[in-house]
């Protein structure tokens, strides 16, 4: 089966090493000549072009561009792929995606990998990357179940573990434990680096340690990231932020108060319920 990469960065080219090493041809896609260059030379893919009629041969095609990027894209892509090739897309939001592209191609299967680091570009590409992590695919009505057989079982190849849902209840969800996590902790930065007085800015910096790396970790990351977050999955996250406020209150309103009791009842049930978002049970 030949599989097609579109854009080559973090997750098309972590996709292409562990594709070809589960024993797919693998064609991609990128804007420059010297991606292609590094990309053969790497073993990301077995052949690469900076033009997409390269992908004339792929049976399935991964679009693993910038959310912004993906549809645009896919309308340039269609005019050279063979009338039944399969395309799906890694976008950490769904919802946008789906509802531009199901109408435009029949055999169109949305997918996210949830898996990644902070890095990007061609250079962070890592074999193993999506090994025991989700993959969740978004099937709608009109989506052909032989084309998701197809993702699904090329997804299987990289060892991820498969969820389908809808695209809506996929955005929902991610706002509660990606989308709000990034704008949490960037919350939590911004308000620590507003300390009015200098020496004891300069001292919390000195004493910070591994609960504020943790806690800061998202927040302090890749700018364009949260940016596309909020803007992309926007209603998901204004409700989740909206529940975040609302939950915060409460705790400043619990602490005002000096009611511990109700305070240690909200923590006992966090402490219980942790674990189920964290696969620990
Ligand atoms: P990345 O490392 O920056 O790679 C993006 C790739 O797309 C690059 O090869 C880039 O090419 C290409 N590209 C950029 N703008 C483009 C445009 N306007 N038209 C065509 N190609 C373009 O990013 P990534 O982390 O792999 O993310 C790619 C997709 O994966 C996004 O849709 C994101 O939502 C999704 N995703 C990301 C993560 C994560 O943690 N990073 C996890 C799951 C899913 P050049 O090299 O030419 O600039």
């Amino acid at each position: 089966m030949n599989i097609g990469i579109v854009g080559l960065g973090l997750i098309g080219g972590s996709l292409g090493l562990d594709l070809r090493a589960a024993g797919y041809q693998v064609l991609g896609i990128a804007r420059r000549e010297q991606t292609c260059v590094d990309a053969i030379a790497r073993g990301v893919v077995d052949d690469a072009s900076v033009d997409l009629a390269l992908l004339a041969a792929a049976d399935v095609v991964f679009v693993c561009t910038p959310i912004s990027a993906i549809a645009p894209t896919v309308q340039q892509l269609i005019p050279h792929l063979s009338a039944n090739a399969i395309i799906t897309d890694v976008g950490s939001v769904k919802k946008p995606v789906v509802e531009a592209l199901e109408p435009i191609w029949t055999n169109f299967v949305g997918g996210h990998p949830m898996a990644g680091t902070a890095e990007s570009g061609l250079e962070a590409a890592q074999t193993q990357l999506f090994a025991g992590k989700a993959y969740v695919l978004t099937p709608v009505k009109t989506t052909p179940p032989a084309a998701v057989n197809i993702v699904e079982e090329i997804a299987r190849s990289l060892k991820a573990k498969i969820y389908q849902c809808r695209p809506e209840d996929h955005d929902r969800a991610v706002a509660w434990i990606s989308h709000l996590p990034v704008m949490v902790s960037a919350g939590l930065i911004n308000a620590c680096i507003n300390e009015t007085d200098p020496a004891v800015l300069e001292l919390a910096q000195q004493l910070a340690s591994s609960g504020f790396r943790d806690t800061s970790r998202v927040g302090g990351g890749n700018p364009e990231l949260g940016v596309m977050m909020a803007r992309y999955n926007r209603g998901e996250l204004l409700r989740s932020l909206q529940q975040y406020r609302t939950g915060l209150d409460q705790i400043i309103s619990q602490i005002e108060r000096e009611d511990w009791n109700a305070l240690q009842g909200k923590l006992s049930i966090n402490q219980q319920t942790r674990p189920k978002f964290l696969n620990l049970e």
